[in-house]
């Protein structure tokens, strides 16, 4: 049924070469039949149920039972119920030895804000506790095989990208502490998680975010609510994951490892969620731009199919190189993170870089989905503009990606940090050294950033991460990928235009087989 949809009941791994190539080089030997079934879910059901639960039942605050408790549950659509069980499974493969490339795969070819955004605030919380509270074994098995959900409330009403700000005080409680006066203000995940981790200042802890510990937060005590959820956003897109306003008073918390290190952990779990933003941004990229290569084709204007036209031609090269420049950074910067993740504080240089590309990653591949998107709905002409349709939807749920995660401007500032304090640039020119080309770039680039400082640090961000892009797409070897390359960094390092040379159906059209 393709009334919604052209890419409806299609594989979405096979109808994807682009991501293929790009994962047999930073991943390669990854399972190809269960990436094959994951793609056919997204296309039979997921596209299906994810638009429904956007436009006609997202979940709602059920805030009393029957007798008059307060519950603050969350009422999800029984079809997104059924849903995110069948994805559960997409979260246990670094559990389970099989690594993260798989798991951020699956959550490219999902490419749902929402849907994805609960998968990973769950196994976010099974993270911190694999790594850092292992006498929470049983909560973390049933996070990642069910029936449990997970949370990450660390944003307050005075401050999201200044986390040092938060006002949560935890008070000492034999071997638990209690927390206070906390008002978690954009809070996904509330209403159906059942623990959250989340940040508070130890009493007498010091002030700005070294002071902060992190805690894990069970919804229910002894049967008894152990926060309330004042209410349920209304939200642009990701519709399909409450976000609401959590009260803390009196709330009894568990503390994760050493509270001294809880900013560490704190930005360790952010370094998993700005990645999965990457790999989602290409994927919800990917689905706009698969829905765009299917219209080209089937409408007509002035005698011919879109596709025919020159200017059509040109827009789709750009949405390809923004397409597999943005996927090839991101599962860059996943294979990095890949290889450190099992680090503990004091971090080595490999985990200094894979924090520096998260942020390159996060940063841009946010920029290329929000442009792709917009440009796919402008291909659909009047109908791109209706919410009767994927594309536009598409384009709403990429412009949570700049957003969340800590926007641009943090990204360029935590990477300054990170150049700075970590001096994380070594490895990386240290990484680049195999393309001389993107090492003096980078170079030239780190000095400018020397010399201006946080004044030319957003600039430096996009800079750096065209560089590192044009980096990863030369080591893909498949064909046209080459060429792909050099025409990426003519568009976006050189900031030159697209030479006539490059208008050939190979570039901007290899989806022949689409009908
Ligand atoms: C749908 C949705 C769901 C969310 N879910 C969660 C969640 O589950 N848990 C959670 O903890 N948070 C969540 N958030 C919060 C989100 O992470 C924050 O909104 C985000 O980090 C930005 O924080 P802020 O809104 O306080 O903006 P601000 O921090 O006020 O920033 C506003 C602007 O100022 C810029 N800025 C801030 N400081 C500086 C600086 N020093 N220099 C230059 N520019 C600066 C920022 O880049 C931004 O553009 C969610 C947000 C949304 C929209």
């Amino acid at each position: 049924m393709r009334a919604r949809f052209y890419s409806q009941g299609e594989d979405h791994y096979k109808l994807d070469p682009d991501l293929k190539a790009i994962l047999h080089t930073f991943a390669p030997g990854l399972p190809q039949e269960e990436l094959s079934a994951f793609g056919k879910l997204v296309g039979e059901e997921v596209l299906e149920v994810a638009h429904h639960v956007d436009q006609d039942a997202p979940p709602r605050l059920q805030m009393h039972d029957l007798d008059g408790n307060r519950i603050d549950r969350a009422l999800l659509s029984p079809a997104q119920k059924t849903l995110l069980e069948k994805l559960r499974p997409m979260i246990r493969p670094a559990y389970e030895g099989r690594g993260w490339p798989l798991h951020y795969a699956f959550g490219y070819l999902l490419a749902d804000g929402g849907l994805y955004c609960i998968l990973t605030i769950t196994h976010q919380v099974a993270y911190a506790l694999h790594k850092y509270a292992p006498e929470h074994e049983g909560v973390k098995r049933d996070l990642l095989y069910g029936p449990a959900f997970g949370a990450t409330w660390m944003t307050e009403i005075q401050g999201g990208s200044d986390l040092g700000a938060n006002r949560t005080v935890a008070r000492r409680e034999g071997n638990a502490y209690r927390l206070y006066q906390g008002d978690k203000y954009f809070a996904s995940g509330a209403g159906l998680a059942d623990y959250a981790i989340v940040t508070a200042r130890p009493e007498g802890a010091p002030a700005g975010p070294k002071g902060l510990g992190l805690f894990l937060l069970p919804r229910e005590v002894e049967g008894r609510l152990n926060f309330t959820v004042r209410r349920f956003k209304e939200k642009l897109a990701t519709r399909a994951v409450p976000s609401g306003e959590v009260e803390l008073e009196g709330s009894l918390a568990y503390p994760i490892g050493r509270l001294e290190e809880g900013i560490y952990y704190t930005l360790e779990n952010l370094t998993v969620s700005r990645l999965a933003n990457a790999a989602a941004a290409m994927g919800i990229a990917k689905k706009a731009h698969l829905e765009a290569l299917f219209r080209v084709r089937r409408r007509t204007a002035f005698g011919k199919t879109l596709l025919q036209h020159d200017l059509i031609q040109h827009d789709l090269l750009e949405m390809r190189l923004r397409q597999v420049g943005g996927t090839a950074l991101a599962f860059l910067a996943i294979q990095a993170f890949d290889q450190a993740w099992e680090e503990r504080p004091p971090y080595s240089e490999g985990y200094h870089l894979a924090r520096l590309l998260s942020h390159l990653a996060k940063g841009r591949t946010a920029e290329h989905a929000s442009a792709i998107t917009a440009l796919a709905m402008e291909l659909f002409g009047g109908l791109g503009f209706l919410e009767e349709y994927g594309v536009a939807r598409w384009h709403r749920e990429a412009l949570i990606t700049p957003i969340w995660e800590g926007p641009a401007n943090i990204q360029a500032l935590d990477m300054l940090e990170a150049i700075l304090k970590k001096r994380a640039h070594e490895p990386l020119l240290a990484m680049l050294g195999e393309s001389p080309r993107a090492q003096a770039e980078a170079h030239k680039i780190l000095k400018k950033l020397q010399e201006e400082g946080p004044w030319y640090a957003k600039e430096a961000l996009r800079a750096l991460a065209d560089v590192v892009t044009v980096y990863a797409l030369e080591k893909v070897a498949a064909e046209p990928f080459p060429e792909l390359a050099e025409l990426y960094a003519r568009r976006f390092l050189k900031g030159e235009t697209l030479p006539p040379s490059a208008q050939r159906p190979e570039l901007y059209d290899p989806w022949s087989s689409l009908s």
